[in-house]
């Protein structure tokens, strides 16, 4: 829908305790069919966000992030706006916290096991609970033109050619 949400958020410049740098290796979710909706989502190992999770306090603001990601050794490696989804793990009932990132450009190929790297640069907004599949899909397609929108201001861009990259 996203009615009434904005489409640009977080501070210009950048502020504390963003911009946060991660990486790992793509660990393989439970199939809950991200992929079949169109909006598959790699799943970051916990020590590579162990850290970050601390500053960010995201066991109480779980949700969805916005920055840059990078595959390292995928063909034509660059760097793209991406949506991080924080939220709490079924599987480890509710003990475990999740990274789960999309990346917005149209891979080839799957790239489990290939090095991730990403730069957390802002927070989009909390979990909702959705009555229907569409509205969920909506407000998704709505985080992602709000990273995009929001990447487009010069301290968000300078990251996208930040070291980290390299
Ligand atoms: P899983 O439950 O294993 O996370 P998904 O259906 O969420 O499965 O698909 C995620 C996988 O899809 C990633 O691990 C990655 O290998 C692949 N993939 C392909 N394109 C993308 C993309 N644009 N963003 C994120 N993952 C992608
Ligand atoms: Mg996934």
């Amino acid at each position: 829908m996203g009615e009434g949400r904005a489409l640009v958020v977080g501070s210009e410049p950048i502020s504390p305790p963003f911009p946060l740098r991660m990486q790992g290796y793509v660990q393989r979710g439970f199939g809950r069919g991200s992929k079949d909706l169109g909006i598959p989502t790699a799943n970051l190992p916990e020590e590579s966000y162990n850290e970050s999770f601390k500053l960010l306090d995201a066991a109480k603001n779980t949700g969805v992030y916005y920055g840059w990601a990078k595959v390292d050794g995928v063909e034509n490696a660059q760097v793209h706006p991406m949506a991080m989804s924080v939220g709490w793990n079924p599987y480890y009932k509710n003990e475990k916290l999740t990274a789960e990132v999309h990346i917005m450009h149209n891979y080839d190929m799957d790239f489990y096991g290939k090095n991730m790297r990403v730069i957390v640069t802002g927070y989009v907004r909390p979990e909702l609970d959705y009555s229907t599949l569409e509205a969920l899909i909506e407000d998704i397609e709505f985080d992602k033109k709000v990273a995009i929108h929001s990447l487009d201001r010069q301290s968000y861009k300078l990251l996208k050619s930040d070291s980290f990259f390299n």
